[in-house]
């Protein structure tokens, strides 16, 4: 990746484009981001990719994505329907046999149907005649934690998924070998896809990588045009608290930055063209800050999430420090992806909805079109 790298620098189009920083250079004076009034303070749950199964209704359902949920009851009631509802998140116990999944011998994987996470294999079940789904082992010593119960005059153990904390069922001792246990789950609590079908991401040549570039609105509004470009979705990513508004995100304490999550196909874009788009339409080297957005919210910064993605994000960072494209030194973090929340949709495609605002007139568009100059044989084709 590298080498490539230094070949590309000695090309007239990689002059070409460093050449074209100058022109940008006015750009990261002006006022990155006069969104505070316009924005909104609801978050989402990433869900679009990367599922094995999609509800769209559900903004915290993923089955990837294992960081734990804060949600409220509150909210679960808007997106789980009724029966799910009362079960997971009133214990409620549904009707012994209720379905087949309780004998069902088919070999595939078992996720919470709140939130997504995996819970069970199948070659962890057994077939138990309490006429509920029943396993003998869970999935990893993370995906399902454990409460004393004593309701009903019983003493028993209430089984809680490891992500949202929903009620799926209780653990006994009268398991089989090896373990003894016996996971007794609400059907209605668990979702379940046979073997073969594997998650989307995993399949073809599809790639996502997250980037914090100031104000997500403009970083968005750019990559929408650039071919190779699946999708964008604007979030926010990394810092200590799970989920956070947008309002904590704008206090600044929480460390989460505003970023963008790309997904793209690697037969038409790479990582280091990403990586061209990115450090030309934001200013990398002023410390959480762009323009006169303030604060470690507006970081540059690139969350890798594999090997491949670090090192091409050092091998640039180097490159421009090492040619002096900038006058000042790059600031640019890179550190591990964890978690990526969508914001609310009124964030998504903001400039393409809202192009006739001042904002997006005076901040969003030059940018735009300065990056439609220096990528010209690079954008989508319009329909
Ligand atoms: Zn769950």
């Amino acid at each position: 990746m590298k080498r490539k790298f230094v070949s590309d620098l000695k090309t007239n189009a990689m002059r070409k484009f460093i050449f074209n920083f100058l022109l940008l250079l006015p750009l990261f004076m002006m006022n990155a981001c006069g969104q505070s009034n316009a924005k909104q303070n609801t978050t989402q749950k990433s869900n679009a990719m990367e599922n094995v199964i999609s509800k769209p209704n559900n903004p915290y359902y993923s089955n990837t994505d294992a960081t734990k949920l804060n949600v409220s009851d509150a909210e679960w009631k808007k997106v789980l329907p009724p029966d799910l509802y009362a079960v997971a998140r009133e214990a409620d116990t549904e009707r012994a046999f209720t379905g087949t999944m309780w004998n069902s011998e088919t070999k595939g994987t078992y996720y919470c149907a709140a939130c997504g996470l995996r819970l069970f294999k199948s070659n962890q079940k057994f077939t138990s005649s309490c006429g509920w789904p029943s396993f003998f082992e869970q999935d990893n010593k993370n995906s399902i934690t454990f409460k004393d119960d004593n309701s009903y005059g019983m003493k028993r153990t209430e089984a809680l998924c490891g992500r949202c904390n929903s009620h799926l069922g209780h653990l006994f001792d009268d398991g089989p070998e090896p373990t003894g246990k016996r996971y007794c789950m609400n059907a209605i609590s668990l979702d379940f896809v046979p073997d073969g079908i594997a998650p989307t991401e995993s399949k073809g040549n599809t790639e996502t990588i997250v980037l914090g570039g100031g104000c997500y609105w403009c970083v968005e509004a750019v990559y929408e045009q650039l071919d190779g470009v699946q999708k964008v979705v604007s979030g926010f990513s990394g810092g200590t608290v799970e989920n956070p508004s947008y309002e904590e995100v704008c206090t600044g304490n929480t460390g989460a930055a505003e970023v963008v999550q790309i997904t793209y196909d690697k037969t038409k874009t790479n990582l280091d063209e990403i990586f061209q788009v990115f450090f030309t339409v934001h200013d990398p080297t002023t410390l959480n800050r762009q323009g006169a957005d303030v604060g470690t919210q507006y970081r540059s910064v690139i969350f890798y999430k594999n090997e491949e993605q670090k090192k091409a994000a050092e091998s640039i960072i180097n490159e421009l420090n090492t040619k002096n494209v900038y006058s000042s030194k790059i600031v640019t973090a890179v550190e591990p992806f964890k978690a990526f929340y969508a914001a609310a949709d009124y964030h998504q495609n903001y400039y393409q909805n809202n192009k006739n605002q001042p904002y997006c007139q005076m901040v969003i568009q030059p940018k735009l079109e300065k990056f439609e100059k220096v990528f010209k044989e690079r954008l989508k084709k319009k329909h």
